[in-house]
């Protein structure tokens, strides 16, 4: 791997700043060989991965060694690009947005500061994974759970900051969060809403302070390094219901989102439930080949008749009830299976149950796993995947408009169309159209490029923005702000230059701090 340079700094200012670098942290801590910034690269990228090469990274152990860091990158105009585990597949992993960008490791930061078993709240690092997080909480034999993502390696911070998704009543990470500590880039320290009383007891246990509401300010920005963050946990549940819902058939989208929705807003089904089209259902214990050995995307009607062999439709849902009154459960499911019988007798429900005390199954989507990663490799080895993420408000009609405009330009561009909708919150679902590629293929990148970027404009078309990208598409994703003669990017621009004046933080992350907006 190529020796690079950070974006604008000069070789003698880079080898000032290594040396600088070396005596805060330790030279073990400074990775600059060709091997150690090679384990930086994206290993899903969207074709070639040195287009977001790192020429280093550095792992502070502390809050003390991370201020060192930040004076020593201000004085020589080094850009930093922060992660906390870096396990952000699908969106870039560990790589920067700008080719050089140093990569700021902060997974020596990994204490689990706190977990507070009255108030249901835990206080940790950047470096806690989901893997540590859960191991702690079953050594406590403690009766919260945790809500994790769908893979476990990734960073119960990181994933929150990227405004990621789970599947528990807590699924939206970011809403959990309660009270944070970040780094300016001056390297000055702060605690936001009542962490900023010396001695509060209440940091992490209520939201509103006196005074405006800062965490979400530092939530998939570039304003600040969070070096601690407060989260709230859910209480164990008595009991909980794995509902599956098959059937439905390609014209059914919208009729199943409009009865899905009163459930959802209601709290009946309190986690987040998925909408899986026809591809993504096929994928499981498959292998394509089995299926299409033709050119281009599977046609559908290919992807009908794998369903048929199967018995399945060509919609597929899944959620978990979750219920704290033991009993409790049969009026939730009961209410579930009435609804659908008088909006959807088409649909066959099957219910799994769990109570309190029984051993846990894979179903209640709480243990740690790597699992879901295998499926990186349907279109060939080494594979990678991405996603286009529109949010659409839960509306069937628009909802079905903005799938089947999805579906038909991946069928386009050549991709299967791989695509799941999470309802995250009662209102709006988050599509996750996934572009499942070869990654040495390039015409196949090329494409996934392509498709994503027709995407985005045929989204901002119907007045739709997506909810997080990788790397290669921020800017993209960003370009749909144009409401006000681009008044929000404006503003960013304007609290970046406030706080982070020399541009040293995650330069381009979400489109801010690349070029004036
Ligand atoms: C098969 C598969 C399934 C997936 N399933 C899910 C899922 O169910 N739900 C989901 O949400 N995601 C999912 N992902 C996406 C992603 O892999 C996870 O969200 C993962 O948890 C993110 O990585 P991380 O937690 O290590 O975050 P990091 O990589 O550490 O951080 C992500 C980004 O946040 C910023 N950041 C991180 N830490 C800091 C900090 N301390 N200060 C300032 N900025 C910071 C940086 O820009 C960084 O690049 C999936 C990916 C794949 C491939």
């Amino acid at each position: 791997m190529a020796e690079l340079l950070p974006p604008g700094v000069a070789p003698a200012a880079f080898a000032a700043a290594l040396t600088e670098f070396r005596q805060a942290l330790g030279a073990e801590w400074v990775f600059t060989s060709a091997d150690d910034r090679a384990s930086y690269l994206d290993p899903f990228a969207i074709g070639d991965r040195d287009d977001h090469a790192t020429a280093a990274a550095l792992a502070p152990a502390d809050t003390d060694q991370l201020r060192a860091v930040l004076r020593i990158a201000t004085r020589h105009k080094v850009p930093l690009w922060p992660v906390s585990m870096g396990k952000n597949f699908a969106y870039g992993t560990a790589a920067p947005a700008i080719k050089g960008t140093v990569v700021l490791d902060l997974k020596r930061m990994n204490r689990i500061l706190e977990i507070n078993e009255d108030l249901g709240y835990a206080l940790v690092e950047p470096g806690v994974s989901f893997f540590d997080f859960k191991d702690e909480l079953d050594r406590r034999g403690a009766k919260f759970w945790m809500s994790g993502p769908a893979h476990s390696w990734g960073s119960v911070i990181g994933n929150a900051l990227e405004h990621g998704v789970g599947y528990t009543p807590y699924g939206i990470h970011a809403d959990t969060i309660c009270g944070m500590e970040v780094m300016l880039a001056d390297g000055s320290l702060v605690r936001t809403g009542f962490g900023a009383i010396p001695g509060s007891q209440e940091w992490q246990a209520f939201k509103l302070p006196f005074g405006p509401v800062l965490d979400g300010l530092f939530t998939q920005s570039n304003f600040a390094i969070v070096t601690k963050m407060g989260l709230w946990l859910m209480p164990e549940p008595a009991e909980m219901a794995g509902v599956t819902i098959d059937g439905p058939g390609r014209g059914d989208l919208a009729r199943l989102v409009d009865t899905l929705r009163p459930l959802k807003l209601d709290d009946t089904i309190n986690s987040t439930y998925t909408i899986a089209n026809g591809m993504r259902q096929i994928t499981g214990g498959a292998r394509r080949a089995d299926i299409w050995q033709g050119p281009g995307a599977i046609p559908i009607a290919r992807i009908e008749q794998a369903l048929a062999t199967r018995g399945k439709g060509w919609w597929n849902v899944i959620f978990n009830l979750f219920e704290h009154t033991a009993g409790g459960m049969d009026l939730r499911v009961e209410k579930v299976r009435r609804h659908f019988a008088d909006r959807m007798p088409q649909a066959k429900l099957s219910v799994v149950r769990w109570k309190q005390g029984e051993p846990q199954a894979p179903w209640m989507r709480q243990e740690t796993s790597l699992a879901p990663l295998a499926v990186v490799d349907w279109r060939g080895s080494p594979g990678g995947h991405s996603d286009f993420g529109p949010v659409v408000a839960a509306v069937g009609s628009r909802v079905n408009t903005l799938y089947e405009m999805v579906e038909r330009r991946f069928e386009e561009f050549g991709l299967d169309p791989w695509i799941g909708m999470f309802g995250i919150g009662g209102r709006a679902l988050v599509f996750v159209a996934d572009m499942l590629y070869a990654r040495d293929d390039k015409a196949m990148t090329e494409a996934c490029k392509a498709l994503f970027r027709q995407l985005c404009k045929d989204a901002a078309q119907m007045g739709i923005g997506v909810y997080r990208t990788h790397l290669e598409f921020m800017d993209d994703a960003a370009a749909a702000q144009t409401w006000g003669d681009r008044a929000l990017p404006r503003l960013n621009a304007r609290i970046k230059t406030a706080l982070d004046p020399v541009g040293i933080l995650a330069p381009g992350k979400q489109g801010i701090g690349r070029k004036p907006a």
